[in-house]
């Protein structure tokens, strides 16, 4: 039998797939659901039309020198791919396809079992929406190599997507990546130049605008549960019960960074809020560790220097988002030493721990904090030098206790409630203070 032959013919889907089918379905179902219901909202959401070329399998054949990653697809798609370092990584472009696969399938562990003794070429990968209507496949390299082919193949089962790898010296991977890194950067020059008009701050004298930004999305699921919860499903519900509990109080509108299951860079997250004169911006996150014992909530502002070991591997963490869904990694930016910068940088971040310490305190109330939860760290989501930033890790999906509780539609109305309040108290302590700047003292009785 042929190394790269398909299971008996008469199974149109690997066996490790069937028994995700009707989950996944579920959840695609829901996210229908969701972009529908906002694909009017100003936000980030991709086209309402569902995408026409579904995936419904993926598999992995690997060898010392070959590996062959195969997907069942509804049609034909066209392919393209490059490379990208730091870590080693192929992304393949491809146009809008639902994957209505587990992304299970494409993690280490799940890797590993199948795996030949031996220096493998593929690490893991994943796949998912990466802007409104494009895709993307990313496979982590455990070792650099090159797309020798990637192309739709018709069978008489149906439709397969085709990616063969080879491995390539390091020397070729590093000029392969050199290339596609000066390809590259127009675009990213041509995407900043074309998204920098002056923030609307008239229209924010209205009524103050939140933004929040649930974590990940689209081709990076973020952190995933022993089970398979995944952080960006998880965040995106929070912030949606979030959204309804703050509008509910009718004194704020409300924006998400990201209405549907769509990738969104972490610039892009800070761009959104900075040009719609965001008045706050509250980041959803959830993490994992392996330590099953940690749980509760933690809230983060940002900072040069991280509060404590653990703040700095989590904003380290948060911070790879961008690579996940196969971007060129940035060199850190030479933050200006403009005198009024500065001074608009400190005064925003004393509101976000202001902010911080409010939620720190409703919170305490629902009862579900971590030990340590007032913490620290350089997450790039937070950055914004003039607009006050709060990242929300909500709790760890490898805590049994947290993920019962993030998974409760219960749980997540109150945990919305208790923030929405603390969204209320910031802002009235805000124009308390407003008041007292304008009336610095009683008038003094006016002599006669
Ligand atoms: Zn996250």
């Amino acid at each position: 039998m042929g190394f790269f032959s398909m299971t008996n013919p008469s199974r149109p889907f690997p066996r490790v797939l069937g028994d995700f089918t009707a989950l996944t379905g579920v959840f695609l179902a829901c996210a229908l659901s969701i972009s529908a219901s906002l694909a009017a909202e100003d936000g980030h959401s991709s086209s309402a039309n569902p995408p026409k070329i579904e995936a419904i399998a993926a598999r992995l054949e690997q060898r010392n020198d070959s590996a062959r990653l195969l997907f069942e697809i509804s049609g034909p798609v066209r392919a393209e791919n490059f490379a990208v370092s730091a870590p080693d990584r192929i992304i393949i472009e491809l146009p809008e396809v639902a994957f209505r696969i587990d992304p299970a399938v494409g993690r280490p562990n799940a890797l590993a079992r199948g795996a030949a003794n031996g220096e493998i070429i593929v690490k893991s990968y994943r796949f998912g929406q990466f802007a409104p209507g494009r895709s993307r496949v990313v496979i982590d390299l455990a070792r650099p190599a090159k797309v020798v082919r990637a192309e739709s193949v018709n069978r008489p089962e149906g439709v397969r997507l085709e990616i063969d790898l080879a491995p390539v010296d390091a020397a070729k991977f590093a000029e392969m990546a050199a290339e596609h890194a000066r390809s590259a950067a127009p675009d990213q020059t041509e995407r900043t130049a074309v998204a920098a008009p002056e923030p609307d701050r008239s229209s924010s004298s209205s009524s103050p605008l939140i933004v929040i930004d649930p974590g990940h999305g689209g081709v990076d699921d973020g952190a995933a549960s022993k089970h398979g919860e995944l952080e960006k499903k998880i965040v995106l519900e929070f912030a949606l019960a979030l959204k309804a509990k703050i509008e509910a109080q009718g004194r704020f509108r409300v924006l998400l960074t990201r209405a549907d299951d769509v990738f969104i860079a972490l610039d892009d997250r800070v761009r959104f809020a900075r040009q719609r004169g965001a008045a706050l911006f509250i980041s959803i996150h959830a993490d994992t560790l392996g330590e099953a014992s940690v749980q509760g909530a933690t809230i983060y502002t940002v900072a040069t220097k991280a509060s404590d070991a653990e703040s700095a591997r989590i904003a380290e963490k948060e911070n790879f988002a961008d690579q996940a869904a196969g971007l060129e990694q940035k060199a850190a930016i030479e933050e200006i030493g403009d005198i009024l910068f500065d001074l608009t940088r400190r005064e925003t971040r004393a509101l976000g721990r202001d902010f911080a310490s409010k939620l720190i305190a409703k919170w305490r109330d629902a009862g579900s904090l971590n030990k340590n939860p007032s913490r620290s760290a350089g997450f790039v989501v937070l950055k914004a030098h003039d607009v006050p930033s709060v990242l929300l890790e909500l709790g760890y999906l490898s805590s049994a206790k947290d993920l019962a509780n993030l998974t409760s539609p219960l749980w997540r109305d109150h945990a919305a409630q208790s923030t929405a309040e603390a969204v209320e108290a910031y802002f009235e302590a805000r124009s308390r203070d407003a008041h007292v700047e304008t009336h610095p003292a009683d008038p003094a009785p006016r002599s006669q």
